[in-house]
């Protein structure tokens, strides 16, 4: 469940370069991508000569007038950024792609994902005299590409990103050219389109969906892709790559009808809830799923088990971001406001519940309560992914063991706690055969196991440090 689950997603990016319509293409394919990040939009464009762009807070529709829009409109290349924060604050200085200024050229800059060294490498150069305008991890890209003094712009960049560790896809643009990179462990998605001949790449294939373009495969660990007038370029900043996408985007980040290696997360996610089945051994008349991102689960469930699905569960659609102060009777308070049960279809059944996850523990302590509430005689829960313990430093908001219920908890106690008549996870060896039976190269799957595929000694804050110390 998106938003009021307790995580969310850094953001989306999208590129493109040589189209007469780019800069609209750019606003369509980030209003597809907007389920990745809600708090800030904008879009940097060129004229071949230089670069122009437009920002703004909050949904894209409020974030970009039609005013910056057209100001846009008559430019061939475009990329775009969709935010949410997680690392530097919720400001407009920090909206992304960001525009920077030289007397050597212009840069346009947007990421996804997070640096695990940034901090140090910041530190670095500001004791080096550099001054940075945000607080965002992704600056320290352009201040580093701005000293490299030899070689070409591509090797320039390859060295840069050779400093660099964590999990990255960047659109970077330069009056003549389009660079999309992604880190040697391939956290974030990234994917490769083309529309009318013009190349485009995106978080998402969803974004290629919504312009109508072809979606050509997904971007490799460690690739650097070069587009310009010439064409494009297919070249790697390291050979040392290890593929390690991470898992949550199959379960939830990814909008359903977005394609991972042409398979779509609608039917990952399917795969997912039949493989629950197979270790959720419990009698009940129906099925349900948590709308919206664990439908498809439910489905495959009910499929695998006989079980009937029933939409038991709706989701309000036109509750946007609520503006409420944190607390948990507030966060509950949000959840009754997106989600209500059915009492004509769960009263007096025992009824299955599908979710993708639990963070904190509100959202299914909610929808048990409400369930029982409408009548339900049972109710058990059943999640298609193991037990998240761990907090995320590649670029998800929950980067702290006490957000996170089940790092303070085992699944008993948390059954006691949301109130469930069971509680049954997905194993993380079946979650793996279903990555893998879908041709995965590899996962992250650290918020699970704790195996962190990318250093973070880093970046972790001083409280999870202590916690570690102790052995927590
Ligand atoms: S730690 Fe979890 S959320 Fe973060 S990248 Fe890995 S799988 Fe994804």
């Amino acid at each position: 469940m998106h938003e009021f689950s307790g995580l969310n997603e850094e953001c989306g990016i999208f590129g493109i370069w040589g189209h007469p319509e780019a800069s609209e293409l750019t606003y369509i394919a980030l209003h597809s991508l907007q389920h990745r990040g809600q708090e800030g939009a904008g879009i940097v464009a060129s004229s071949g000569d230089y670069l122009f762009g437009a920002r703004g807070m909050g949904l894209l529709t409020s974030a970009l007038s039609k005013e910056q829009l057209a100001s846009l409109k008559p430019f061939p290349h475009a990329i775009g950024h969709v935010r949410y924060a997680t690392t530097g604050g919720s400001e407009l200085s920090n909206v992304q792609p960001f525009l920077f200024k030289s007397h050597t050229g212009d840069l346009g800059l947007a990421q996804n994902g997070n640096l695990v060294n940034a901090m140090n490498v910041r530190r670095a150069l500001e004791d080096d005299g550099a001054i940075f305008q945000t607080t965002s991890d992704s600056e320290v890209f352009a201040h580093l590409l701005r000293r490299e003094k030899t070689g070409n712009r591509k090797s320039k960049i390859k060295k840069v990103l050779r400093q660099l560790k964590g999990a990255f896809a960047f659109v970077i643009m330069h009056e003549d050219s389009l660079t999309v990179a992604l880190d040697k462990h391939g956290v974030r998605p990234l994917m490769l389109g083309q529309k009318d001949g013009a190349y485009c790449v995106a978080s998402e294939t969803c974004a290629f969906t919504a312009i109508g373009a072809e979606y050509i495969r997904d971007i490799e660990a460690g690739e650097v892709i070069t587009i310009t007038d010439d064409g494009i370029d297919f070249d790697h900043y390291t050979e040392r790559t290890s593929p390690h996408m991470c898992s949550m985007e199959y379960i939830y980040f990814a909008r359903a009808d977005s394609e991972f290696r042409n398979t779509s997360t609608y039917r990952i996610r399917k795969e997912l809830g039949r493989a629950l089945a197979t270790e959720m051994d419990v009698e009940a008349d129906i099925v349900i799923g948590v709308p919206d991102s664990s439908l498809a689960a439910a489905n495959g469930f009910s499929e695998a088990t006989g079980i009937r699905q029933e939409q038991g569960l709706l989701k309000n659609r036109y509750v946007g971001r609520t503006f409420i102060t944190p607390g948990q009777e507030a966060r509950e308070r949000a959840v009754r406001m997106k989600l209500s049960p059915v009492r004509d279809i769960v009263e007096g059944k025992r009824v299955i519940v599908i979710d993708d996850s639990i963070v904190r523990g509100t959202t299914s302590r909610f929808i048990v309560k409400a369930l029982k509430q409408a009548g339900a005689e049972e109710v058990h829960m059943g999640v298609s992914s193991p037990p998240l313990k761990n907090p995320c430093y590649y670029g998800i908001d929950v980067s702290t063991h006490a957000e996170i219920i089940a790092s303070r908890k085992n699944p008993e106690e948390i059954r006691e706690e949301i109130g469930a008549d069971s509680l049954t996870y997905l194993s993380v060896d079946r979650m793996h055969e279903v990555y893998y039976g879908f041709g995965s190269k590899g996962q992250c799957d650290a918020c699970f196991t704790g195996n962190y595929p990318i250093d973070i000694e880093e970046t972790i804050l001083p409280q999870e440090k202590d916690l570690k110390q102790k052995g927590v």
